[in-house]
């Protein structure tokens, strides 16, 4: 694509745009009097506006018919989670009984280890990635000590080689083959947190089989960010939360998938939970678990209805925009945020920053991290005082996430300008 640091060619891309209009459907932060650029969609998403009234609809029912709602109510609380169902399993590419939407991602990798991470004597590691998302850092620390096992131990960690940001796929594999009969799982971030790199995973899972491990992966980053295929590419199980890319509102509800070679399988094992278990008998309140077949047997509660109210809410505008035709624009958006910032940072070779995410639009989803070389925090903060909605990952990346679904054209180029003029007053204080 052929793209031009100007407004006349921003908002050409945006009259060309068939998703325009789903910009109108969401809520745009107005802060301190200024609408924002936000290009932070991979941390929070904005709030659709139907949101409001699937709450109340939920919250109207609860009113007028108390406990009556589970059965009697417009979305009858009892199977509501089902709602939530097809279009989840639409993101992830799962069969609806390989998906199931329940508490939160930690949580959910915890239980889903219960199932997948059974060390023996010989085959007890996991390969994860290096840097890994600190709360899945702590999952894996505590689950292998669970196991009387030691982290130094059991855990493998792969880092890009020298001077390199991202990991190389050969790479990972090759660390799979090393640690071949020894290893009992892969687990990595579909995409990765920090630096946006989006791996194979059907490779990757293909590997970790042809040495007889598991392979997981926490889709934080990747759901409904980038089309996938998880049953056909046989991953074994998968975990994601609902507030980035699918705009559900903060700590809402998450989405697991476990492939039905596990899932049919009445003998893989999982925590019990009465919402769990088989649905005809689930109120004899009679003693011995006997899950339901597919993902819905990992269930442990009765669901939170009013949170799912609102990822119901969001996942309809996936359906109507489809993911397919999300992906088409996110590349070409990202492919102009990547340009307008290379456009504005080369006028300033003093300043030093580099986009650290693949070039490769096949190893990435929207997500752009920058590192800040010859600068520190100032630049993010001065960013942030000009009404860009970023993020800041410690030691010294930007994380800038430009959203399909909301984002336009014409908020790059505007952040583009808004970059020249920050970065020429740091150019000026220097
Ligand atoms: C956002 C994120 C989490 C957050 O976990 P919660 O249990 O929802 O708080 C975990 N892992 C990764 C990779 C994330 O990006």
């Amino acid at each position: 694509m052929i793209y031009q640091n100007s407004l006349d060619s921003a908002r050409w891309l945006d009259s060309k745009d068939p998703l325009a209009s789903m910009r109108e459907r969401f809520c745009h932060p107005v802060i301190k009097g200024k609408p924002v650029l936000y290009f932070t969609g991979n941390s929070l998403g904005l709030q659709p506006k139907a949101v409001k009234d699937h709450i109340e609809t939920e919250l109207t029912e609860w009113a007028n018919w108390g406990v009556e709602g589970h059965f009697h109510s417009k979305n009858p609380w009892y199977s509501y989670h089902e709602l939530l169902t097809p279009a989840s399993a639409r993101l992830v590419g799962g069969k609806a009984h390989e998906v199931v939407c329940m508490n939160s991602l930690t949580t959910n990798l915890h239980l889903l280890f219960v199932s997948f991470y059974r060390p023996t004597a010989t085959r007890f590691k996991i390969l994860c990635e290096g840097k890994a998302f600190p709360s899945d850092r702590y999952l894996l620390e505590t689950q292998v000590q669970f196991h009387g096992l030691r982290p130094e131990e059991a855990i493998i960690e792969i880092f890009p080689r020298d001077g390199e940001h991202c990991l190389r796929q050969e790479d990972i594999e090759a660390a799979i083959r090393e640690h071949g009969d020894e290893l009992a799982l892969l687990f990595l971030g579909g995409v990765n947190y920090f630096t946006g790199q989006w791996f194979d995973l059907a490779a990757l899972t293909a590997v970790a089989h042809e040495v007889g491990a598991f392979a997981g992966f926490d889709l934080a980053h990747a759901v409904g960010n980038l089309p996938m295929a998880l049953h056909e590419w046989q991953v074994d199980f998968a975990a994601w939360c609902s507030y980035k890319y699918l705009n559900a509102s903060a700590g809402n509800v998450g989405g697991v998938f476990i492939h039905e070679r596990h899932g049919l399988d009445p003998d893989t094992f999982r925590f019990g939970g009465w919402w769990g278990h088989d649905k005809e008998n689930r109120f004899k309140m009679e003693s011995g678990f006997s899950p339901i077949l597919g993902a819905e047997g990992w269930q442990l509660s009765n669901a939170p209805v009013l949170g799912m109210a609102a990822l119901k809410a969001s996942l309809e505008l996936f359906d109507e925009a489809g993911m397919a035709a999300l992906r088409a624009k996110s590349l070409a958006l990202t492919g102009y945020l990547e340009f307008v910032f290379n456009d504005v940072v080369e006028q300033f070779p003093g300043i030093g920053l580099e986009i650290i995410t693949p070039a490769d639009p096949a190893q990435r989803g929207c997500q752009l991290s920058v590192r800040l070389k010859g600068t520190d925090r100032r630049l993010f903060d001065a960013l942030t005082e000009a009404g860009v909605i970023a993020d800041f990952r410690e030691p010294d990346v930007i994380r800038l996430a430009p959203v399909p679904l909301y984002n336009s054209f014409e908020d790059i180029y505007r952040f583009g300008v808004v970059l020249t003029s920050v970065l020429r007053q740091l150019e000026v204080a220097a």
